[in-house]
């Protein structure tokens, strides 16, 4: 990439961050600093590459989708970081949302379903230099029970009902953010915290997500 392209992603970056994020409440130090510094057109297709720092999601292979710059940083808002947690991710996707979450955290797993998915993500974020990312391939419905427990999960696809094994894989106190089916039209995003082993569960806004697809999910129509 050429440096004026590169400046210019960077000037793109900036208003991404004024307009898109603080201009909306995002608030958050850490993860504004995240956003400042991964550089999202590095993770999207080529032929949507001018679309980089736009106010949407964007399509990547196999019919998935980059979530909005927004989005993004709403969930790992929710989260709570502060740099010290172990995160679980659901929903690998490109990677970007990772690589924003290895910046505010000390370790991040993610699980994706699609092979192919799973392999340009690891072999992204391995050439980008993420090394604190750790991309496994399976149905995240099931959580990452290897290097459970986290203190935070995050699910970038669009459940039916809060996964219980990912409920299980948190420490006492930790946090699953989720977007979930509310009534047919839309899917709200819930953030179930841990408390003496039970969920505590608040509702946190409308939002449109690709499906969570498994066990625990949706099931698959391919
Ligand atoms: N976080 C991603 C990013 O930054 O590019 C965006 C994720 S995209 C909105 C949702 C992803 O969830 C898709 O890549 C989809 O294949 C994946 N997915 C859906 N169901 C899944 C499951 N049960 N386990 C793991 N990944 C799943």
């Amino acid at each position: 990439m050429s440096e004026q392209l590169a400046s210019e992603f960077a000037a793109a970056r900036r208003e991404m961050l004024e307009d898109q994020l603080r201009h909306r409440g995002i608030s958050n130090q850490l993860v504004l600093g995240a956003m400042a510094r991964v550089p999202r057109e590095l993770f999207v297709l080529d032929e949507v590459r001018d679309l980089a720092y736009a106010d949407c999601a964007l399509p990547i292979r196999a019919g998935q989708t980059i979530s909005q710059p927004f989005t993004v940083a709403f969930m790992a808002e929710l989260l709570q970081l502060t740099g010290r947690e172990h995160v679980l991710e659901i929903g690998t996707g490109s990677g970007y949302a990772a690589a924003v979450l290895s910046l505010i955290a000390q370790h991040v797993d993610t699980v994706e379903r699609l092979t192919i998915l799973a392999a340009d993500a690891t072999e992204r974020l391995e050439r980008l230099g993420y090394t604190n990312v750790s991309v496994h391939e399976g149905d995240g419905t099931l959580g990452w029970p290897a290097a459970a427990p986290y203190d935070a999960i995050s699910v970038t696809a669009g459940g039916t009902t809060m996964p219980l094994p990912l409920f299980e894989q948190l420490k006492e106190g930790g946090r699953l953010v989720i977007p979930l089916q509310s009534d047919g039209r839309g899917q709200q995003m819930w953030r179930f915290t841990r408390r003496q082993g039970q969920p505590e569960a608040e509702c946190l806004g409308s939002f449109s997500f690709v499906p969570l697809i498994g066990i625990h999910g949706w099931d698959a129509k391919d």
